[in-house]
């Protein structure tokens, strides 16, 4: 397994106000004393981009966006696109998380015109892909994981551009956590496809895990081959626990 860089990346969701940018400055100063192993990113909502841009200073931190709509700009009431993002000073931005999916209705073709939209502004694709806990009880996990990824993955992704984030539905917001069996083997299967697909561009692709990481199982979850980082929802919010996870990739 060739050595990738992980990537550690906090999704906030719709949380965090102005007041939480203090938590992102805490990180940011944290790491500018003991830089860490890993690149570190947070994806606040799309207006505290700018703010936390700012706060951040010269900090090594990242900040990307939660979601992109698929056009430039244009009559679109409430979207927001991956122009503006980039605008904004994102580097990067999550695309099909498992809650765009489920409460927005996007399919497999959305998610990738959205991470076309991504690259076509100059900013990393986060492609998250996951089965639901119905479709692990029905061993249908490989199936569904492969078929996201062929469906979300645009043909012009490279290792630069694309970061791949397998989130077990399940495991979302729950504090449940697949094995690191079953973490080894779903990951062994994305890179396999990842590999087929995009060859040597797909060696180097970050497949990050995602489900209820905290301080306590990155450093177990972080060992697992194929697992190059992590996509951390609920313990991103707080400096100290994101520091703790970080610090699973010193
Ligand atoms: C997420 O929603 O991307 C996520 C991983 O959430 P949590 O860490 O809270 O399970």
């Amino acid at each position: 397994e060739p050595k990738v860089r992980a990537l550690v990346a906090g999704n906030w969701k719709m949380n965090g106000l102005r007041a939480g940018i203090a938590e992102a400055e805490a990180v940011g100063r944290a790491l500018n004393e003991t830089p860490a192993g890993a690149d570190v990113m947070i994806c606040p909502p799309a207006t505290l981009l700018g703010p936390m841009v700012a706060a951040l200073g010269d900090s090594t931190v990242h900040v990307g966006g939660q979601d992109c709509h698929v056009n430039v700009s244009g009559a679109f009431t409430g979207d927001v696109s991956a122009e503006m993002l980039a605008d904004a000073g994102a580097t990067a931005v999550i695309v099909g998380h498992s809650e765009r999916r489920s409460l927005h209705g996007e399919l497999d073709r959305d998610v990738r015109a959205k991470a076309e939209a991504a690259h076509r502004a100059g900013l990393s694709a986060i492609v998250c892909v996951g089965e639901t806990a119905g479709e692990r009880a029905a061993a249908l996990t490989q199936t569904v994981v492969s078929r996201q990824l062929a469906g979300s993955l645009p043909d012009g992704a490279r290792a630069a551009n694309t970061v791949v984030a397998y989130e077990p539905v399940w495991a979302i917001g729950t504090g449940l956590t697949p094995t690191v069996e079953d973490v080894a083997k779903v990951h062994a299967a994305i890179r396999k496809a990842l590999v087929a697909r995009f060859g040597a561009e797909g060696q180097g692709m970050r497949i990050l895990y995602g489900g209820s990481v905290k301080p306590q199982n990155a450093r177990e979850l972080m060992a697992v081959p194929d697992v190059n980082g992590a996509l951390v929802g609920g313990a991103s919010l707080k400096a100290a626990d994101f520091l703790g996870i970080i610090a699973a990739y010193q």
